[in-house]
Order: C-alpha cells, then sequence, then structure tokens
C-alpha cells in the first residue's frame, strides 16, 4: 500500500494518554494493543514511569514510535502533536473529541490540527475517531471491545459507533477485513485518502465504506474513477446531509436535495451503492470472492418448480437476464433430464433429482457459452444430499471460473453445505432475490471496469460577455436574475428566441412588429420568481393586442406586489410547442459536489411530474446523452404517436454548454432554463433564471 501503509502496520505504537485506570480511554487502547499487536506498545504519560509493566514515557518525541495514538483531553492534543511531528513520526491518530463537532472555539482548534498536520506533513486520523485496525498485525488501536477477524475488504466508517457494531455481527458471521478506520472528523486525511491507499494494497480486494457525507465531492470522483478500474468501492450512505444550506427559489434546487447530488456523484465515480448493511455486506462479499461475469447472463439450475419462478421473476427486474442456451447445451439436457424436466431456463431438473443429475445440470450449463453465471437453487429431498451438492458447486465454479449463487433453501440442514461453499467464495442465501443482488453486483461492477471516463467538450464561448452580463447584479444589488439575462446564455451559445425587453407599449408594438407572426409577452421582474403563477406570460399575443397586454402585465405584476422591481416586459418569438417538448436544463450548487446538472421534463409543472435526473459538473458528452436517455418521458424526445422526434444531439449540446458556463463561473448558484423547448429542428432556451452571490465574482 502507498504513503499510508505505515499507518496500518506500525512496528511501534505511542499511546499518548496511556493510563491503567478503568473504564478509561487510555486504558482500552492499550488492552487492546497488548493483547494482540505484533509490534511494541509504548505507553505515554509524564505522571507514571511505568503502566501495564511498560516503560511510560512522559513524552511521545521520546518514544522512538512510528504511530502515535493520541487519548490526551483537546488542549493537550496539539502539544502532543507537536512533538511526535517534531520527533519525525509521521502517522497520528486522534481518538480525543472537542473539536469541529463542538462549536467555534473546537473549530478553531480543529483548524489548528490541520496547520500543525501541514507543517509537519503528518498523516492525521480523526480527530473524534475510534481508531483503526489492521488484522495483518493484530493491530487493534481503537477503543472498541472486539477485534476483526482477518479478510480481504477494508472498511471506513464515518461512525465509529456503526464500526463496533459491524465487527461484533461480522465475527458472527465470519466476515474479516484487512483494515478498518473510524474517519472521525476527517480534518486531514480523508476518504478519498483512503480509497487510493487501498488501491495500491495487495491484500485489500474490496473498499467498503459508511459515509455521512464526502468532503469534496468531485475530488472524490476523480480518485474513484481511477480506483474502481482496479479496486471494487461500494458504500452506504445514512441520511444525514449539508443540504438546504441555502434556501432554493429555482426548480433545480427545489428538486435536487441534497441525495440527487450524492447519488449522480457516486454514480459517476464508478462507486457501487449499497442501501442498506446487508446489501452493503452481501455485495462486498460477492465482490471480493468470485470472478466477475463475461456477460449478464444467468443459468438458474433448480429441483424446485416455484422458487423457480421468483427467481426468473428476480432477474426480470434486475439488468441481468436469463441466458438462452445454445443447441448442444438444449440436446444434452433433453437426453439427460426426465420428459416432465424444464430444459430451457430455469432449467427444472424435477422434484426426484438425485445429486449426480444435478450436478451434470449445472456442469452442461456453466459449459456454454451464452452463460455468464449461474444460480444454484434447491429445495430440501429425501434424494438430495446439500453437502454433496455444495462439494460438486464448488468444484464446478472453480474449473469453469463463472460467478456462482447458491440458494439452497431449508433451515439447519443447510448451514454445513452453506459453509463448504463458503470457504470457497460462494455466497449462499435463502431468499433467491438476494442471490440475485449479488449476481447482480458482479455484473455491475464489471461494466465499471470496462468503463471510459471521456473528458468534457470545450466550446468555444464568450467568457467576458457572460461575466459582464453577471455583474449586471452588482449595480442592481440583486442576487437574481431573469430573462434580462437571457444573453448570457448566448454567450455560451445556447440558442435563445428573438425578442427583446422594453419598457414602453409602443417599443414592444416595435418589437412585436420586427418578429413573424405572434409573439409571447412577459413580464421582466426580480421579484417575481414564476411568472406564469401570476398570469405574467402571455402566448400568442397579435400584433394589435400587445398595447394593451403590456399594459395588462405591468398592472398583474403591481397587484401581486405594489413595489416589485419591474424591468420591463420581454416580447418573445413564438416557439411552436406543438412540435416539441418542453425540458428543463438546470444546476444547483451542491455543498459536497459543487455544481449538479439536472435535465428533465420541463414547463411549468417540473415539479410535480419531478422527471429528472443529474449529474455532477463538469460533464463529458457521453454523460450529457445518458441523461437524455434516462428520464421516464426519454421515448417522447425519440418521437412518441406519430410525432417527430426531436433533436436530442441539440439538448444534449446544451447540457455540456450549460455545464461549462456554471464551471467557469462559481458565483452562479443556481439556474434554470426552463422550458429548453426541443424541436425536431433544433432547441430553444425560451426562459432562464438564476442566482448569483456577487461576492464570488
Ligand atoms: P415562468 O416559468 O416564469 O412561468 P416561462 O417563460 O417559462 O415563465 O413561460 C411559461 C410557459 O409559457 C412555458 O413553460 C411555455 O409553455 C410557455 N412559453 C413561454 N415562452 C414561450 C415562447 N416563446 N413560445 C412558446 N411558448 C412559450
Ligand atoms: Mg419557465
Amino acid at each position: 500500500m502507498g504513503e499510508l501503509s505505515e499507518l496500518f502496520a506500525p512496528n511501534r505504537i505511542a499511546v499518548v494518554g496511556a493510563t491503567e485506570r478503568e473504564g478509561a480511554i487510555g486504558r482500552a487502547i492499550m488492552d487492546n494493543l497488548i493483547d494482540e499487536f505484533d509490534g511494541e506498545v509504548v505507553p505515554v504519560n509524564p505522571k507514571y514511569d511505568e503502566l501495564f509493566g511498560l516503560q511510560c514515557y512522559g513524552d511521545v518525541g521520546e518514544t522512538n514510535a512510528d504511530l502515535a495514538v493520541i487519548v490526551v483531553p483537546p488542549k493537550v492534543v496539539l502539544p502532543a502533536m507537536k512533538s511526535a511531528g517534531e520527533a519525525g513520526i509521521e502517522n497520528v491518530v486522534v481518538i480525543t473529541a472537542g473539536f469541529g463537532e463542538t462549536g467555534s472555539e473546537g473549530a478553531a482548534r480543529e483548524q489548528e490540527l490541520r496547520d500543525i498536520a501541514e507543517e509537519y506533513d503528518l498523516n492525521v486520523v480523526g480527530p473524534n475517531s475510534l481508531g483503526i485496525m489492521n488484522t495483518d498485525v493484530g493491530m487493534n488501536a481503537t477503543f472498541g471491545p472486539d477485534m476483526a477477524l482477518d479478510g480481504n475488504m477494508s472498511f471506513m466508517s464515518q461512525s465509529g459507533a456503526f464500526i463496533t457494531a459491524v465487527i461484533d455481527w461480522a465475527n458472527d458471521e465470519d466476515i474479516g477485513f484487512k483494515d478498518i478506520v473510524s474517519l472521525g472528523n476527517k480534518a486531514v486525511l480523508d476518504e478519498a485518502d483512503f480509497i487510493e491507499a487501498w488501491n495500491d494494497d495487495p491484500d485489500t480486494e474490496v473498499i467498503i465504506g459508511y459515509l455521512e457525507g464526502i468532503s469534496a465531492g468531485r475530488e472524490f470522483i476523480d480518485s474513484a474513477r481511477d480506483v474502481t478500474k482496479d479496486t471494487p468501492i461500494v458504500l452506504v450512505k445514512s441520511g444525514k446531509t449539508d443540504a438546504g444550506a441555502q434556501a432554493a427559489s429555482s426548480h433545480t434546487g427545489t428538486i435536487a436535495g441534497s441525495d440527487a447530488a450524492y447519488e449522480a456523484g457516486l454514480e459517476q465515480a464508478g462507486v457501487i451503492r449499497a442501501d442498506s448493511v446487508q446489501h452493503l455486506f452481501d455485495t462486498a462479499r460477492v465482490l471480493g470472492d468470485q470472478p466477475l461475469p463475461e456477460n449478464k447472463d444467468v443459468a438458474v439450475i433448480t429441483n424446485a418448480g416455484g422458487p423457480g419462478v421468483m427467481t426468473t421473476d428476480a432477474i426480470g427486474e434486475s439488468d441481468l437476464k436469463m441466458a438462452d442456451f445454445t443447441d448442444e447445451t438444449l440436446e444434452a439436457f433433453s437426453e439427460s433430464l426426465p420428459a416432465e424436466g424444464n430444459i430451457y431456463n430455469p432449467v427444472d431438473i424435477v422434484g426426484d433429482a438425485d445429486n449426480a443429475r444435478f450436478k451434470e445440470a449445472l456442469d452442461v450449463a456453466l459449459a456454454d457459452d451464452n452463460v455468464g453465471m449461474a444460480l444454484v437453487l434447491t429445495c430440501p429431498t429425501a434424494v438430495l444430499d446439500y453437502n454433496q451438492l455444495a462439494a460438486d458447486t464448488v468444484e464446478l465454479q472453480q474449473e469453469y471460473d463463472k460467478p456462482i449463487a447458491a440458494c439452497f433453501m431449508g433451515g439447519e440442514r443447510v448451514d454445513a453445505a452453506s459453509d463448504v461453499m463458503k470457504d470457497a467464495g460462494i455466497p449462499n442465501y435463502f431468499d433467491p432475490s438476494r442471490a440475485v443482488d449479488g449476481l447482480e453486483a458482479l455484473s455491475e461492477y464489471a461494466d465499471i471496469r470496462q468503463r471510459e471516463y471521456d473528458a468534457p467538450t470545450e466550446f468555444d464561448v464568450d467568457r467576458e460577455r457572460a461575466r459582464d452580463i453577471l455583474e449586471t447584479v452588482k449595480e442592481r444589488d440583486e442576487t437574481r436574475l431573469g430573462v434580462e439575462a437571457m444573453e448570457l446564455l448566448d454567450a455560451y451559445g445556447i440558442e435563445t428566441p428573438t425578442g427583446d425587453i422594453v419598457d414602453d407599449p409602443a417599443d414592444a408594438l416595435d418589437v412585436a412588429e420586427r418578429i413573424d407572426g405572434d409573439v409571447v409577452m412577459k413580464i421582466v421582474s426580480p421579484d417575481i420568481l414564476h411568472k406564469s403563477d401570476i398570469g405574467g406570460v402571455k402566448v400568442g399575443v397579435e400584433n394589435e393586442e400587445v398595447y394593451d397586454a403590456y399594459e395588462d402585465l405591468i398592472t398583474r405584476a403591481k397587484n401581486y406586489q405594489p413595489d416589485a422591481n419591474i424591468l420591463g416586459v420581454q416580447v418573445q418569438e413564438m416557439v411552436n410547442l406543438d412540435d416539441g417538448v418542453e425540458t428543463i436544463v438546470g444546476m444547483n450548487r451542491d455543498p459536497q459536489f459543487g455544481p449538479l446538472m439536472m435535465f428533465g421534463l420541463g414547463g411549468i409543472f417540473v415539479e410535480i411530474l419531478e422527471d429528472t435526473t443529474f449529474r455532477v459538473a463538469p460533464v463529458s458528452e457521453a454523460e450529457a446523452e445518458d441523461m437524455t436517455k434516462e428520464i421516464d418521458a426519454a421515448p417522447m424526445l425519440r418521437g412518441a404517436r406519430g410525432n417527430d422526434p426531436v433533436d436530442i444531439g441539440g439538448i444534449t449540446e446544451t447540457i455540456q454548454r450549460l455545464s461549462q458556463l456554471v464551471t467557469d463561473f462559481p458565483a452562479i448558484l443556481e439556474l434554470d432554463i426552463n422550458p429548453l423547448v426541443a424541436l425536431p429542428d433544433g432547441v430553444k432556451a425560451v426562459d432562464v433564471r438564476l442566482t448569483v452571490d456577487p461576492d464570488e465574482l
């Protein structure tokens, strides 16, 4: 493993704040280390000369350790770190709490901790950490009650309590770990550092984690993309979020919430997300133990009709499919199976099947090139020996090196068989849907490894003009911009209808006369967020009606809010909505992941329909294109019910251009183009709304 190898496998550990006092954390850590650690443990406490029969030092700087675990009160943590740094100890685990999690004094202390870490180039875990473990060298540098078993997954958790619960359970389940780290406040080392380190560690086959948030989302995506080429990452995320830091005034902001960013970010990073602890471990184990499938096609071999149907259903709901067997396979099945069996998938070898028939059927299925993986599904019968079937399954799995999940249904009679398979890395579940989930995770990871991540396209844009438009918020002492900022889109090559903003009805008529056909007129005011809600949008206005429409729009705005700042009325070319689809392209800035792009079905009902999808910007062309395919209404874009397909390429390009705009200008906090009307021969942004932070400009 890379730079952090010494952190997890030190030779000499100093425990700063060691004590023999019952109930003290300094005691618990000493006990845990003395128990099993292969190297030396050195207690540090100026009050004693000896502790646990070991020589006790007054200062960590004298210990010659390569890892310092610090459990002293908050005020003395920093001097201890300095002393460690001076003495050349590079690895520090700060167990002590009372830092960033406790208010402004703690936050200031955490900043100092960071400064010291920087000055001495320290690898710091925590503060506010349960500690770290490594089963290779028997290091339990935590104050938890149990040591983990050894295994091939490494585990990071933002909750220390969760680690103790997981170890307790995993020990019962015979699940082991390589390294474990309680991240604590992540003042210095965060999730990205650990995934990178574990990627370099030959003994870590799978990285798992429990996270409440990600410190620097975009950086995490970029490192995870690298890591997941070789090492799968499975994360479970708790509901705790940092959302709502700023009240959203855009549709995108309202719909996004913060889980959208997390979900999109992890997907883009190639991380597999688990939705429960059981799912986390099911997935991690199968990824750690089984080969990856060459395709998504599953053969189901069973002696039980009903469960066979359940399994077929579960596969139907997954990304996997039931394999189509080759003619040779079908022939082989017809020869070996009784007439009442089923030679097609799911292969029903019938309830009277003995071990020989089961083994042969599995052998035939695995030999078929169309079969990427197999699911052995069985119910107990008098003629079938589960232990023998387990041994046969293991043998064939090793022979063909294709992934297998087992579903030996039953109670205690399954235990011995299950153990045999577990030792060979074949998971056994009662529930077919869990077995299918396991195979699906393998297939998902096989796809992730194949992924290519393209760089975002750089369009030729007019950045200066965009800046000038954004700067207008300063003059106006406002943070919101509406259709008066349409030119911002022009500057980034996003097409808008012709039109102008006027503050006089005669000028409105002038503009209308220059535009072919009827026009659309809209009130322009930073105080009116949703114009149509107050009748502030008039569609299909004839030239004769322009005067009256103008007066009416102004009156409506004043009735709605007498002191509204009214900038005028926009007169705009009318776009033919009958041929097009109203979509929304937007961005909301997420506190962890930064600019989050949204695409969806647009118009005034966007929040009711919520047919949307998200990506963290900047997005590549392929990512933008995927967004257009992901919404439920995607078939409408491709031309439904006799309509012509719309310009999906135009939508894809608009998403990318907007992604470039919001990446170029961190000052844009949120932005909606709603609707972006997608027509058969192009796209048009007919409305825009954004919030700008003038201090970021
Ligand atoms: P708001 O979202 O503030 O209510 P919009 O400018 O988006 O205002 O207008 C609301 C709706 O009016 C749009 O969703 C669209 O259906 C219609 N509309 C707006 N501008 C045009 C236009 N130029 N051509 C055709 N329809 C339009
Ligand atoms: Mg709108």
